[in-house]
């Protein structure tokens, strides 16, 4: 509860694979914050330096100012008391300790809407939605567009070799699959061929 609105916080996520639009739907909902005049602060970790340093980004390019961290504790440090809205990107890079930082804001009366992906490169949960997911009031899952067969998709494909949970990237690194389509890991070299987008008329 928020003593001075009376406001009565809560959690949302919104989670799914990478190009479902988690980023998208954030952003939408945090401008309608700031439609409805309410007071937005919006964080991502500072891994995630893909696009822009001081802007969370979707592959549709569509942006909004944030604020960078290098651990979520400091998302209470940096909070000004005034905020309504606290919106936070790329949870799945933050890790456990973001669970209570998520709940002591939503019980000091914040509005808190996080976004991430539920799943690894296998296929497994990834810390720390799963525990996110118990905590939320709302839940939305997103799925992107199986880039193999155009059926929807949840999973997250890695087409690198790599064995570590985090390697950040975008397009080339990694693709949305269907659960059929889905190889947990790296696929393997005939069928990444198969994967490389092919090239525009008139490239050698
Ligand atoms: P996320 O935050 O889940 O990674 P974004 O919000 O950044 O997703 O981007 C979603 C946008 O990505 C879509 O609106 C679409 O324009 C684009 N996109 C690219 N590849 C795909 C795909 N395979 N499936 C769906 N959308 C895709
Ligand atoms: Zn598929």
């Amino acid at each position: 509860m928020d003593f001075v609105t009376g406001h009565v916080g809560w959690i949302e996520v919104i989670c799914g694979p990478m190009f479902s639009g988690k980023s998208e739907e954030l952003i939408r909902r945090l401008r309608r914050a700031l439609i409805a005049r309410k007071r937005v602060q919006v964080f991502k970790p500072a891994l995630d330096d893909r696009y822009s340093a001081e802007e969370i980004v979707s592959h549709s390019d569509a942006r909004m100012p944030s604020e960078v961290i290098r651990q979520p504790g400091e998302i209470l440090t940096r909070l000004d008391w005034r905020t309504q809205v606290v919106g936070i990107d790329e949870a799945n890079f933050m890790g456990q300790p973001l669970v209570d930082i998520a709940s002591q804001l939503a019980d000091s009366g914040k509005q808190v809407i996080i976004a991430g992906l539920d799943t690894d490169y296998m296929g497994r949960p990834f810390p720390p939605l799963p525990d996110l997911l118990c905590m939320a009031e709302s839940i939305t899952k997103t799925l992107a567009i199986c880039l193999r067969c155009g059926n929807p998709a949840k999973h997250t494909q890695r087409l690198v070799e790599s064995d570590d949970l985090i390697v950040v990237g975008a397009r080339g690194m990694y693709e949305a699959r269907c659960r059929r389509c889905f190889e947990a890991g790296v696929p393997k070299q005939e069928y990444l061929e198969f994967a490389r987008p092919r090239a525009t008329p008139g490239e050698s």
